[in-house]
């Protein structure tokens, strides 16, 4: 028999069953588990996880609390504190969640870009179980020099990323085909990018049961 066509194997977990999948693994417990400033404190690498990389103010914990539906789980990293730590979520007994701490601060010092690189880079390199990086962009202003830095960085160690275009409630549904499309175009060279763009609204829930199967599909 033949093997699936090319375009069924780039589709993302959107069928049914992947839905349930997800709506499944996120019903159970959430719980924080530990904050890390370096790769001593990181919890043991005893099962899958996905990590979730974002410039500040991107929408990185609206949409940790949206997936996990706990309003105030993921802190805003206008906060301070654990934001510039990893931030380890276990989903139930099955997998964790990773929190990395956002980038692009305009006015961040080079010593604080310099620790950020180093903390992110340690841990992209020496991850087992990591199965893919979310990588969240704004859908209202596309990839940003800062975002091609940190895709260099995965690009580099090899991590599998996937581009979330957040907030999407902000642009009309035409606007967002085109924002998807424009940035699976500008992924096309790089090596460790995945072809599809996922659109979500952590204000509306729109793609957040997708997002859910994407990751129970990996874990
Ligand atoms: P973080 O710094 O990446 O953790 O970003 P936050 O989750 O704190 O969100 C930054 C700002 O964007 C806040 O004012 C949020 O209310 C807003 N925001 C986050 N997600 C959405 C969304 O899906 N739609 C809209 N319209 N605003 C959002």
């Amino acid at each position: 028999m033949a093997g699936p066509h090319p375009e069924e194997t780039r589709r993302h977990a959107g069928g049914v069953s992947d839905l349930e999948a997800g709506r499944l693994l996120f019903a159970g417990p959430v719980t924080f588990e530990r904050g890390a400033a370096d790769m001593t404190h990181l919890p043991d690498a005893d099962r899958p996880e996905v990590a979730f990389a974002g410039r500040s103010n991107v929408g990185k914990s609206s949409l940790v609390n949206a997936l996990t539906g706990r309003n105030g789980l993921a802190r805003a990293s206008s906060e301070p504190g654990r934001t510039r730590e990893l931030n380890f979520f276990l989903l139930g007994d099955r997998a964790r969640l990773v929190d990395l701490p956002g980038y692009g601060y305009a006015r961040a010092p080079k010593t604080e870009i310099a620790r950020w690189t180093s903390l992110v880079r340690d841990y992209l390199r020496g991850r087992p179980g990591l199965k893919r990086v979310f990588l969240l962009v704004d859908a209202r202003h596309g990839l940003k020099e800062n975002d091609s830095v940190v895709m260099d960085l995965l690009d580099e160690t090899a991590v599998v990323y996937q581009i979330v275009l957040t907030k999407t409630d902000k642009l009309a549904g035409g606007e967002i085909e085109r924002t998807v499309s424009a940035t699976q175009a500008a992924l096309g060279k790089r090596p460790a990018a995945h072809p599809l763009v996922l659109p979500v609204s952590a204000l509306k829930g729109n793609g957040i049961p997708e997002l859910r199967a994407e990751i129970a599909a990996l874990v």
